[in-house]
């Protein structure tokens, strides 16, 4: 019987030293190995003749070998193997550096292939480094051929062996995975053919249709895996139906401004899934700016007002505490009791607000991670929200979740996400969107400047503080270490405050700060006693210092344009014109170009479509904490349309079998628990 499972160090030409290279691969199996699939494909199909190549292409020639290889030693660590070869319109010359083995390769009068680079000099062509077989054989040449993701310690050609080996054990064996209706329905190959042409396609039709079976399949395997989630969730636990005579309405009318419509729209989406028995399961997305706090805060009136108690997360100790103040604005007068924890307060301290907690005298706790701690218990929890930052995911979300019975769980991502992306990251959640902002709001200036116009900048600046406004310098991220940060973030503090901005009040804020420390460096801003902050990305989440209305980015092109519009964010929010400065080195057009899209346009959404456009999805969340599915194959931006579909799929097969017990759907539930147990672990 085929067995997936096996190590791949076994397969004939592998061996204990290439399987090493492999596993630095993340190859371990032969499951592994046939799923490494090809970063791209070179299409050396159609050979040409010598006297039409071009310098600079490469290309596949059929030619016979005339003469010997001659040795060249040129310095000491480089020699050099030459020999020439012809066909019926001209003769060219290859040229090998420091590979012995090409000595005794050939043989003179005999015709072989060769696919490499050619470079033309004064009338002499040559081919560099070239591959090449016999004349009779057509592994790497008459074919378009692979080429994968690889190690400097092991080559192209031993990976193709490789796992050409493995194709020759499972071709024919490998076991449908998919449902035969289904292959039916979207006209999709079958597994085998799909993973044969995936490797070594016949031509290019025969590799799009394997690699759209594939594609459809993995995202099919995250769609229902998430399916399952939102179904273990909605439909098998009673939650809390909260009540029908506590009015939204009512904190509504007292608050200082008019929401957005946009706003009321999604209090009803949220009203309507409290007052019912199912838990609440919801995604609220909305710009920077477009006023979730607000909504999250009426949504916590609803649930202290029926009974309840309200936990609110947030990624950071200086977000909570903001939150906290302004929580403690609108709900005080409501007689509703809110609290903070965080890491950093006293033991004593803590152990009083526990106490409180747990017999029910405080109604709303905000906090940051530390309110996953297991001795944090409620006496009757109701309403989790969590501001997200793709920093928390499912298995935070669930953790906290367990602290009520079936509470209902409200999760705020900061930062925009394209909404094929949040389909993929929040597929077990229904979603909200705040798509308008509140009214008057100020366009940011955006510019991208390089280092010629620094002066102009900073005099730009004491102008502006000179009128009363306040700065916020950012300091390039270096490296996600927070020690090196820290020192980036003193170098520009020494620059600024002890040469340029000598006169004015000057700050600094890093990571490595203590909590407290930072608070108060925080509060001397707000409270305008600091003219500029300088700081690491650490001021990124949510801070509200309405009097700031000028950022500058030291080293922008580092940043990703989805966190570059957070950044900016932090301005714009009192009622002064605002400015955004992106400083860059200005040699690259590449970046420039990428910058520009900041200047165009302030909606994030937009930011973020394109962002995942220009840097794929691994980039755009900069880490891997995002608790996305890693994907072999599927790549979110190009295969929209796919995804879409799998999407579709997954909901008719959720809701005729929705636990997959069916005989046809077993393997799609084993391969979906795997997909959701790699997810839940990150
Ligand atoms: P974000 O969505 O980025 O979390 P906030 O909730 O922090 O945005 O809101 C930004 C600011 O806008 C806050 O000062 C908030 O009080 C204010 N705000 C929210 N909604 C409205 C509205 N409808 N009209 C005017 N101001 C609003
Ligand atoms: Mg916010």
């Amino acid at each position: 019987m085929l067995n997936l499972e096996q190590d791949i160090q076994y397969i004939k030409g592998v061996g204990p030293n290439k399987a090493k290279a492999l596993q630095r691969l993340g190859i371990y199996t032969i499951e592994d190995m046939i799923t490494h699939y090809p970063r791209e494909y070179e299409d050396r199909t159609k050979p040409k003749k010598i006297a039409e190549l071009v310098d600079g292409e490469e290309a596949f020639i059929q030619a016979i070998c005339v003469s010997a290889v001659t040795v060249i030693r040129k310095k000491k660590n480089m020699i050099v193997y030459k020999m020439a070869i012809r066909d019926d319109t001209g003769t060219l010359v290859t040229t090998w550096y420091n590979q012995s083995y090409i000595k005794d390769k050939f043989r003179i009068g005999e015709g072989y292939n060769f696919y490499g680079k050619i470079s033309k000099k004064y009338g002499a062509i040559e081919m560099n480094s070239p591959e090449f077989e016999e004349a009779n054989k057509h592994e790497i040449t008459g074919r378009i051929v692979p080429m994968y993701p690889s190690t400097y310690n092991i080559s192209q050609n031993v990976i193709r062996k490789i796992i050409k080996e493995c194709l020759k054990i499972i071709y024919g064996k490998l076991e449908e995975t998919l449902p035969e209706k289904i292959l039916e329905e979207y006209k999709l190959v079958d597994i085998n053919t799909a993973i044969l042409q995936i490797h070594f396609p016949t031509d290019f039709e025969q590799y799009k249709k394997a690699r759209k079976r594939l594609v459809f399949e993995e995202l099919l395997q995250v769609q229902i895996a998430l399916l399952s989630v939102k179904y273990d969730y909605t439909t098998q636990k009673t939650g809390i139906s909260f009540s029908k005579n506590v009015k939204m309405s009512d904190i509504i009318n007292s608050l200082k401004f008019k929401l957005t419509k946009a706003q009321l729209r999604v209090l009803e989406e949220i009203d309507r899934d409290m007052e019912s028995s199912k838990p609440m399961n919801r995604l609220l997305q909305g710009d920077v700016g477009s006023g979730k706090t607000i909504v999250s805060i009426i949504s916590t009136y609803k649930a202290v007002k029926s009974g309840y108690q309200v936990a609110i997360m947030a990624p950071t100790a200086i977000l909570a505490s903001q939150h906290l103040e302004s929580f403690k604005e609108i709900l005080e007068p409501f007689e509703i009791k809110c609290e903070l924890l965080v890491s950093s307060i006293t033991a004593k301290k803590k152990k009083e607000l526990l106490e409180r907690l747990n017999n029910g005298e405080i109604d709303v706790l905000i906090g940051t991670h530390a309110i996953l701690e297991d001795n944090v218990l409620f006496k009757k929890l109701g309403l989790v929200v969590t501001d997200e930052q793709h920093r928390f995911g499912v298995r935070q979300r669930s953790i906290i979740a367990e602290k009520g019975e079936n509470p209902d769980v409200m999760v705020m991502t900061a930062t925009p996400i394209p909404r094929t992306l949040a389909l993929i990251l929040y597929g077990d959640l229904d979603i909200s969107i705040i798509d308008e902002l509140p009214p008057n709001r100020q366009k940011i200036d955006t510019f991208a400047v390089t280092k010629n116009l620094e002066d102009r900048v900073n005099n730009f600046v004491k102008k502006l503080i000179n009128e009363g406004r306040q700065v916020y310098i950012v300091c390039p991220l270096v490296e996600e270490k927070e020690d090196i940060e820290a020192k980036a973030v003193l170098e520009l503090y020494d620059k600024y405050a002890n040469q340029i901005f000598s006169k004015y009040r000057v700050a600094y804020l890093h990571g490595k700060m203590k909590a407290k420390e930072k608070d108060s460096i925080m509060q001397e801003f707000k409270d305008g006693n600091i003219d500029i902050l300088i700081s690491t990305t650490v001021i990124e989440v949510g801070v509200n210092v309405p009097n700031a209305s000028i950022m500058i980015v030291e080293n922008a092109d580092r940043f990703g344009l989805a966190q570059l519009h957070q950044l900016r964010g932090r301005v714009g929010r009192g009622s002064n014109k605002s400015y955004c400065i992106l400083k860059y080195d200005g040699k690259s057009k590449e970046k420039m170009e990428r910058l520009k899209i900041m200047t165009q346009t302030n909606d994030g959404f937009v930011v973020a479509e394109k962002d995942l456009e220009l840097r794929g999805t691994g980039e755009f969340f900069g880490t891997k904490q995002h608790g996305l599915p890693e994907f072999k194959i599927a790549n979110l931006f190009e295969d929209v349309s796919i995804l879409k579909i799998a999407q579709e799929v997954a909901m008719k097969i959720e809701k005729d079998d929705p636990k997959l017990e069916k005989e046809e759907n077993i393997k799609l539930k084993l391969m979906a628990e795997k997909k959701i147990n790699n997810r839940i672990e990150l």
